[in-house]
């Protein structure tokens, strides 16, 4: 008698995994066998039901039966396998395009034969393009079940997965596994939930008429009780995770750093404005963290525009005060140089000192700032390059990071740990444009506190925006053309899909080449990340000073470029970007009191995500909206710029379908938040190692 695989037992002691198995299973976060049991289908196929081939239309998701005619290797361009199967009511061919030689032999005159998949109407009469098929024998039955379909990456065959998951299953239901129920009997009664090995089977092999039947997991309606009893235990474990994060913030150590008025008072009365309601308000939210002794983690959410750097200023204006350090960084060197001007003017004249480092800075002008840093410099301005080992701070008050969702979550706990200095953590001010919707924020960000700029300073006007074929090209350049004479300032964005530098810089050029000589007139500027960061700057400024009048850009600018004075925007190839990068570049104009418009001009035809994408980009310019449909466009790993980092990435849990459950984890982890086993064995199974990432 063989031994049945246990729970934590490698998958390799599955039958059929060999080497190159487990490294496609492990690319899926698959290593155990338990692992294999929360990799759960996608969606199921009815293949209960022969239909006879003589009843079968294009379109049909059918299982047929019937006896193999003829099969043949035709070469076209490439070799298919083309097998035709009768079953006495007709006839239907079978394509595929990749087979293997034994494949093809497998497949003679005569063999009896399933097929399942979708029926096409060839020009020969019906066909299904590569079927999932299986030799039959006689006497085999019919299936009860609904089969199911699982996620998988190259390389694993829809067999393999049921080979794998039948022995996980087998398992599972010998009460081999040892998967613990984490859930108190009482909140599975009340919500009416299964148990988790009920669930499991149920969700590995429905019955044939399950109401899983038709559903599939990326619909938006996908509910049953067995997936919801695995999502509301995903979710907890986050939740958790998260609390248990929370209280290990609470326990660390800051130092307090109280307002300094008259410093405040000299920084305000130089400002050409006034602080808006809503700057003020988070002002004091902030300066009322930094009063506390426990470090501050906040995050600074506003639309674009809204005048966050102000709030920064006077964020960082205590803590120096006191003899502290401030480290202000920024994803792009453009916007970490914009930040530097502007930090070193406004407050040279209240005598901070401010240092500035990049990956460009190198040589003696590095050691200088270096040890400028180390030796007590008050504002520290740069790139993800102060995030570097050989950076060393001498006493680290606040750490501010701009345009958080640039960052991965790496480099954030790299700067917070880098400023962990005897006993006491630096306070944390995170800045985004990116408006975090409600359920994410709940979810994503349970451990920070998160202060609002609702409110744009006076004089703004939405921008217009329309969105336009690229064969009217000629006319937007004439619009642009005209405005510019006219005195206004425009933007033109070239942009790819690809994240090359290089390329973007040369699709700048061309364009930048093709525009004057169409408008041999106008004085047009070229910025991209490619120039010398003194070329950077001098083009920039004379963009400022109006003596540019267009300036052909790549992506460069999407964050933080402020030039009031620039009201007009042409986004080439707008079909191609995310919808936050959109409102991110569109949020460059519309800064001054000018009445200000974005042309997205676009290459048909469309699909339809880029479709949407587009109309939204024309309905509002509220930030928020945005966010929101971007995130039902995306998912969430993206919108907060965290998927290649692997937090917040859920297996089952999807945030907008299961917002309503998502409400109910606050609640339900009352009954669980005491229970530290319990606790703790649920974010192991769910998040295993994860939990450091999320901190940061
Ligand atoms: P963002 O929140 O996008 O970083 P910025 O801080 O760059 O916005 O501010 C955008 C523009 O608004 C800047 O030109 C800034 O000087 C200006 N600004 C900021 N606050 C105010 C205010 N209260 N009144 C008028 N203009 C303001
Ligand atoms: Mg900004």
């Amino acid at each position: 008698m063989t031994t049945l695989p246990r729970l934590n037992d490698s998958v390799r002691v599955l039958r059929g995994v060999g080497p190159g198995m487990q490294d496609g299973l492990k690319k899926l976060g698959i290593e155990s066998v338990a692992d294999l049991l929360f990799h759960l289908p996608l969606r199921y196929e009815d293949r209960s039901q022969k239909k006879a081939i003589g009843d079968c239309r294009p379109g049909d998701r059918v299982l047929i039966e019937g006896i193999i005619e003829h099969s043949a290797i035709v070469r076209h361009r490439r070799a298919m396998l083309v097998v035709t199967l009768s079953d006495g009511s007709g006839m239907l061919t079978l394509r595929f395009f990749n087979f293997h030689a034994a494949q093809a032999r497998s497949l003679g005159r005569g063999v009896s034969l399933q097929a399942f998949g979708e029926i096409r109407g060839g020009g020969r009469g019906l066909e299904m393009i590569h079927p999932s098929y299986q030799r039959t024998v006689d006497g085999d039955e019919d299936e009860a079940q609904l089969t199911p379909i699982y996620p998988s990456t190259e390389g694993i065959r829809q067999a393999s997965w049921m080979n794998l998951s039948n022995q996980a299953l087998e398992s599972l239901k010998q009460d081999k596994t040892e998967l613990t129920e984490l859930l108190p009997a009482s909140l599975l009664k009340q919500h009416q939930l299964p148990g988790l090995k009920a669930a499991l089977l149920t969700l590995h092999r429905p019955e044939v008429d399950s109401e899983l039947a038709n559903m599939n997991r990326e619909d938006e309606n996908f509910h049953h009780p067995a997936r919801d009893r695995l999502v509301v235990e995903e979710l907890l474990a986050h939740h958790l995770s998260m609390r248990r994060i929370q209280q290990q913030q609470q326990r660390r150590q800051a130092l307090a750093f109280s307002q300094h008025s008259s410093l405040e008072e000299n920084f305000l009365s130089q400002l050409p404005f006034q602080l808006t309601a809503a700057q003020a308000r988070v002002v004091a939210e902030i300066q009322q963290d930094l009063g506390r002794t426990q470090p501050m983690m906040r995050l600074l959410q506003g639309d674009v525009g809204c005048g966050k750097t102000v709030v920064a200023a006077l964020s960082a204006l205590p803590v120096i005060a006191a003899g502290y350090q401030v480290a202000i960084t920024a994803p792009t060197e453009l916007l970490a140089e914009q930040h530097r001007d502007y930090f070193s003017q406004t407050l040279k004249p209240l005598g901070i000192e401010t240092v500035w480092l990049s990956s460009r800075v190198t040589g003696k002008a590095r050691e200088h700032a270096l040890n400028a840093i180390a030796s007590g410099a008050a504002l520290v301005i740069g790139t993800h390059a102060l995030m570097q080992k050989s950076v060393e701070f001498k006493q680290l008050g606040l750490v501010i990071i701009d345009e958080q969702h640039r960052f991965g979550v790496h480099q954030r706990l790299a700067l917070r740990e880098k400023g962990q200095a005897g006993g006491h953590w630096p306070h944390q001010l995170i800045m985004t444009a990116t408006p975090i919707p409600r359920t994410l924020a709940m979810t994503a960000y349970a451990g920070l506190q998160i202060s609002v700029i609702d409110e744009l300073p006076p004089g703004r006007t939405a921008v217009t925006t329309v969105a336009i074929d690229q064969q009217r090209r000629e006319q937007v350049i004439k619009r642009i053309a005209y405005a510019c004479r006219e005195g206004r300032q425009a933007y033109w964005v070239c942009t790819l899909i690809e994240e090359s530098e290089l390329l973007e810089a040369q699709a700048a050029e061309d364009t930048a080449r093709q525009l004057l000589e169409e408008l041999p007139d106008l004085n047009i500027g070229l910025v991209h990340g490619r120039l010398k960061p003194a070329e950077k700057s001098a083009i920039m400024d004379a963009f400022r000073s109006g003596e540019i009048k267009l300036l052909v850009a790549t992506t460069v600018i999407e964050v933080g470029v402020d030039v009031p004075n620039a009201s007009l925007m042409v986004i080439d190839n707008a079909e191609r970007l995310g919808l936050s990068q959109l409102h991110q570049l569109r949020g460059r104009v519309g800064r001054g009191s000018e009445q200000s418009s974005c042309v997205l001009l676009f290459k048909p035809p469309l699909g339809e995500t880029a479709r949407a994408r587009l109309d939204i980009m024309r309905a509002t310019n509220d930030g928020f909206r945005i966010a929101e449909k971007d995130l039902e466009l995306r998912g969430p790993g993206e919108v907060l710029g965290t998927r290649q980092t692997g937090a917040l990435q859920f297996r089952l849990a999807d945030l907008a379908r299961d917002a309503t459950l998502i409400q109910q984890v606050p609640q339900l982890a009352e009954s669980l938040i005491n229970d530290k086993q319990r606790s703790d064995a649920l974010i192991a199974r769910w998040l295993g190692n994860a939990e450091r990432y999320a901190e940061a």
